[in-house]
């Protein structure tokens, strides 16, 4: 994708853009070499086969002949090595695609960005396009100055170059272009070799190597370390490789390559939560990433759950405590007539196991954290038959449930029960909380 580039100036401003600007004359054009390089490796290569009397053309060249109509033939007139398509009626073919070439003007890594337009049509030779749309110019020191075709204002089109435009110097890079192909052969500036460049990429953006290397002493001491895909996870997030400085040093010194950043990084992070070693060569250079990391992400799980339940443990406890410093001094009420006892609630645990007896939400809801609710208890020949509310504010019953909700045998009873001993209930509820 192309992001159209805020800034474009035309003429280079700045010391080092004249300095670009002059030096980018000495550019050469693309070879012969490297043209044919990129026709090879970046466009399908095509034979049309007319079925009914095999004759095969070459989408290539032009070329036709007698053939048969296998998957794959070879061209007898340009040699190329073909695909046959599976339809006879295709009569064109078109592709665009970058490649970047990789090579130096006096003391600048310069990375070329060009852009080819493939246009076959059925019984002509082939045509492409070559157009260099971006040129990134690096300095020794990692900065970078970028010259680039125009892109038509505020288009955000995929190859919205316009084609006639000269190169000129841009402010800001935004050109979102990821070129599939880098042309093997690379040049590049000395500084760089002396880093360690050999001739691959590692699969990283060759400007954001070339540019984290010279600028940042992390991205080179990774970079010289052959801890490439650490390098990889760097430039996209620093601040995570960063933090774990540490543990990566411990690598980088027993020779440990981190194949997996992000595995690894994840790993350490388990590590550090369990409270293990992280600068501990044994823990954090794992002979089996994958095997170790399971295992910590179980470990971690069950300490995660673990401390959940302490955690709720601890509530519990704060729970129980708050309920005795408002309910206590009820705990001792107890009401009888004949064989019905009414006898107030005394734990969290009692509300629990009452309101599982009587299939109601009086837990669930958390009664006994409301310190105006006094929740009693009726049972007859000592089964559970109501469950009683009464508002400590009003002295008022606000609810006399039996199981499920329902309306208890002996409703009235237990009311009046309630109702009489309501003045002790007021008595104590006047008393000073312990
Ligand atoms: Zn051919």
């Amino acid at each position: 994708m192309i992001v159209h580039p805020y800034f474009d100036i035309m003429k280079a401003r700045t010391k080092r853009q004249k300095m670009v600007e002059e030096l980018s004359a000495l550019i050469k054009p693309l070879t012969e070499k490297q043209k044919s390089w990129a026709k090879n490796k970046l466009f399908p290569h095509f034979a049309r086969n007319t079925m009914c009397n095999g004759v095969l053309t070459c989408f290539d060249c032009g070329h036709t002949w007698n053939g048969e109509a296998t998957k794959k033939t070879v061209c007898p007139c340009c040699g190329q090595k073909l695909e046959v398509l599976k339809s006879n009626r295709q009569r064109t073919v078109k592709e665009r695609e970058y490649f970047t070439v990789i090579t130096t003007c006096k003391e600048y890594q310069v990375i070329r960005t060009f852009f080819v337009i493939f246009n076959a049509h059925i019984g002509q030779p082939a045509t492409y396009e070559f157009y260099e749309v971006i040129q990134k110019w690096i300095d020794v020191e990692g900065n970078k100055t970028i010259r680039a075709m125009t892109t038509p204002f505020n288009t955000y089109y995929y190859d919205a170059w316009s084609l006639t435009s000269e190169l000129s110097i841009k402010l800001i890079d935004n050109y979102r272009v990821s070129a599939s192909e880098v042309y093997p052969a690379k040049k590049v500036i000395p500084i760089l070799k002396r880093n360690g460049f050999k001739n691959s990429l590692h699969g990283i953006d060759p400007d954001k190597l070339f540019i984290s290397i010279l600028k940042e002493s992390m991205a080179e001491t990774l970079f010289k370390a052959a801890q490439y895909n650490l390098l990889k996870f760097y430039i996209d997030r620093q601040g995570l490789v960063s933090r774990n400085w540490a543990s990566i040093k411990i690598c980088i010194r027993n020779n440990y390559i981190v194949k997996d950043a992000s595995l690894w990084l994840d790993y350490l992070s388990d590590l550090h939560y369990l409270k293990k070693d992280v600068r501990n060569a044994h823990y954090i250079c794992s002979n089996n990433i994958i095997e170790d990391h399971n295992r910590t992400v179980q470990a971690r799980k069950k300490k995660t759950e673990k401390e959940k339940s302490k955690a709720e443990a601890i509530q519990a406890e704060l729970e129980e405590e708050g309920f005795k410093t408002t309910h206590s001094k009820f705990f001792n009420l107890e009401f009888k007539h004949n064989k019905t006892k009414i006898t107030v609630l005394s734990s969290v645990e009692a509300y629990r196991q009452e309101a599982e007896a009587m299939h109601n939400c009086l837990f669930d809801r958390g009664y006994y954290k409301n310190k105006n609710s006094l929740v009693l208890s009726a049972k007859k020949n000592n089964k559970r038959i109501a469950t009683i509310e009464v508002n400590l504010k009003s002295l008022e019953i606000v609810q006399c449930r039996g199981n499920c909700n329902t309306i208890p045998k002996g409703y009235d009873k237990i009311l009046s029960i309630v109702n009489k001993n309501m003045n002790k209930i007021r008595e104590i509820s006047l008393l000073q909380s312990r």
